[in-house]
């Protein structure tokens, strides 16, 4: 069971970042930033990667908060780090930090064999506002491609939305196609009570795409809304056609392309392109459950949904 760990609500937007450390409020925010990513960032802040301490390497498993330190090196961190960026107050770091500082970060957060994922780190992470190193670095004019090139995305969760977007930013012609009725995936069917992450809110920001979190575990309306606005501030629902299902596609080998069904309400209509992308997530479906009832007797298959598939309110006569 997960606690909200809710710090006060920040008094400004996190993107909008003042030109110099705001010292006076830091006493108050600082007693509830989580001492990981506050060693982080005061590392980078301040440029003292001696911060990073062995003795402070934290446990990152899942489930494990605040880095697993007991509340004596909790407050320990908080109170190095608070001395430190007031000693910074002037002078702190604004840019992104060198691929020597992040490879440090991952070898200490993560330990040295994950020092391999540094280049993916690097092509992710935003620091600031209009900082998106992911964009692509070339666009298909660029690179002389056929204007008529389209690429179908199917499904409008998570991964099929960024695809969407990124393809776009890259100004290739994109559709996706979307069964539901809004965008989101597995957190705008999941409905059950209580849903919500295991995992920090900010893991499932898009690191562009600024956002605040209500908790530290976020509640699917959060999540749900989070991915609504992300397709909305980009124009995505332009290209997202809702309600459509991709019953299946075949390989046009003559015209060299590739041929999707599409069931929508207006009915089943074949739809060409050159590319498709599978974001269809992996647990969206019934899975009927096999395993044997809990006196050990042969219990006949569940109707109830494995996994993060959605959630039907017994009153509505599944569950
Ligand atoms: C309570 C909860 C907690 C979770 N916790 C975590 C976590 O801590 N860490 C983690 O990594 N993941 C977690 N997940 C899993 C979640 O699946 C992922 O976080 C993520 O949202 C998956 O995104 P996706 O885009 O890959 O897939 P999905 O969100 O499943 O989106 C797939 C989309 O494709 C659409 N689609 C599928 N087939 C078709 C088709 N044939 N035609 C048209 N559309 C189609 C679906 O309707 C759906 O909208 C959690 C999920 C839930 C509900």
């Amino acid at each position: 069971m997960q606690t909200d760990v809710t710090p006060p609500r920040p008094s400004r937007d996190a993107d909008d970042r003042p030109d110099r450390l705001p010292l006076d409020e830091l006493p108050r925010w600082v007693p509830h930033a989580d001492p990981v990513a506050l060693l982080l960032t005061t590392a980078h802040l301040t440029g003292d990667l001696a911060l990073l301490r062995d003795e402070w390497r934290p446990d990152l498993r899942i489930g494990v908060t605040e880095g697993g330190y007991p509340e004596p090196v909790r407050e320990e961190i908080r109170r190095t780090c608070l001395d430190a960026l007031g000693k910074a107050g002037e002078t702190w770091d604004r840019d992104r930090p060198t691929y020597d500082t992040l490879q440090r970060v991952v070898e200490w957060a993560m330990r040295p064999e994950f020092a391999a994922y540094t280049p993916l780190l690097g092509d992710t992470l935003s620091f600031g506002p209009g900082d998106d190193p992911g964009r692509p670095s070339w666009t298909l004019s660029g690179v002389g491609g056929d204007p008529d090139f389209r690429v179908a995305v199917v499904g409008a969760g998570e991964s099929g939305l960024l695809m969407a977007h990124r393809l776009r930013q890259a100004g290739v012609p994109v559709v996706v196609f979307e069964r539901n009725a809004d965008v989101g995936g597995t957190w705008h069917e999941n409905t059950y009570p209580g849903c919500r992450v295991d995992i920090p809110s900010q893991v499932y920001r898009y690191s562009s795409h600024p956002g605040t979190w209500e908790s530290h575990f976020s509640t699917r309306p959060a999540i749900a809304e989070y991915l609504r606005g992300f397709a909305r501030d980009n124009g995505l629902y332009d290209c997202i056609e809702l309600g459509s299902e991709v019953l299946g596609s075949r390989w046009d080998g003559e015209r060299r392309r590739w041929v999707l069904t599409v069931r929508s309400a207006a009915g089943i209509r074949e739809v060409p392109a050159n590319v498709q992308v599978s974001a269809v997530g992996q647990f969206g479906r019934r899975t009927p459950r096999t395993s044997p009832g809990p006196s050990g007797s042969a219990a006949p298959p569940s109707t109830r949904r494995a996994g993060t598939a959605p959630w039907t309110s017994p009153a509505c006569g599944s569950g």
